[in-house]
């Protein structure tokens, strides 16, 4: 029973959190996150603050290709504050080019090189990357009361968090990820691994045939056990090479949105995410 009520709140909450036109009381912030790792730092940031946070990437949807409605569009228009990752969603690049209100919330890190050009918009799944789209965000939001105190407290989460995945990765025999799109580089990078993304930067591109082939004789070749999907993309070719090479697949998430109705936040999507790569990257 108190299940269902948890379910039917949050339910409501994501429900209220997508709408789109209504109007917070004035006095209200209204704060337009592009996908949902950026609302979840502005909503750690802002804490109790009376704000606003909405999110462009409704939950269950793949944020890489979304298009605005009318209504979004108007509402990136009329917001706060803007936050978005520019080269992650194409159609928000465009609907906010030259506005005051954008705030791209990498300027204080230093992309990776994406494979194919360009820079790698991931950053998200690097903790004290978060760290640091939280003090963005709450440099902006200076003025706003408790935003200094509650990015304080943000940062120290994901110090905590980073120290469990520092501690939890320490040890793994195996350094390959195989993942289903190019996702994971920055975790890769910052934890010790090596990422070989099925498909591209994007989880929309198609592998090639000569691409699933050189990915099953890497799994095959360097003993690899576990192929990674994701919650928001078709596993077909993650379940296709496994089948292929013996390999068994794990649900890896690059938390690019939230599954519909899910309960889980950033912090235990990651926790979650450490608890699979310790098995499937042999972890003692
Ligand atoms: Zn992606």
């Amino acid at each position: 029973m108190r299940r269902i009520i948890l379910i039917a709140l949050l339910g409501f909450t994501l429900a209220s959190c997508a709408s789109q036109g209504a109007t917070p009381p004035s006095g209200t912030l209204r704060i337009v996150a592009a996908f949902y790792p950026l609302q979840y730092a502005a909503q750690q940031v802002l804490g109790d603050a009376a704000a606003s946070v909405s999110v462009l990437t409704p939950p269950g949807a793949e944020p890489h290709d979304i298009e605005l409605t009318p209504q979004q569009a108007g509402e990136v228009a009329d917001a706060d504050l803007v936050l978005y990752i520019p080269g992650f969603q194409p159609a928000l690049d465009a609907a906010v080019e030259g506005r005051s209100n954008a705030l791209d919330v990498t300027r204080n890190i230093v992309e990776l090189p994406g494979p194919s050009g360009g820079t790698d918009p991931h950053v998200w799944l690097n903790p004290l990357n978060m760290t640091a789209i939280g003090a963005v965000i709450a440099e902006r939001l200076a003025t706003t009361p408790g935003v200094a105190a509650h990015q304080q407290a943000f940062s120290a989460a994901m110090d905590a968090l980073n120290a469990e995945w520092k501690a939890g990765t320490s040890s793994c025999t195996q350094h390959t990820l195989v993942v289903s799109h190019d996702a994971f580089a920055y975790l890769a990078a910052q934890y010790g691994f090596t990422q070989e993304g099925i498909a591209g930067l994007s989880p929309d591109t198609e592998p090639s045939p000569a691409r699933i082939a050189e990915i099953a004789d890497l799994v095959t070749t360097q003993g690899i056990t576990t192929i990674y999907y994701e919650a928001l993309v078709d596993p077909k070719v993650a379940q296709t090479i496994a089948a292929e090479t013996g390999a068994t697949t794990a649900l890896l998430d690059p938390i690019e949105g939230i599954v519909n109705g899910s309960s889980a936040d950033y912090v235990s999507l990651m926790q979650a995410n450490l608890q699979t790569i310790r098995t499937g990257q042999s972890c003692s």
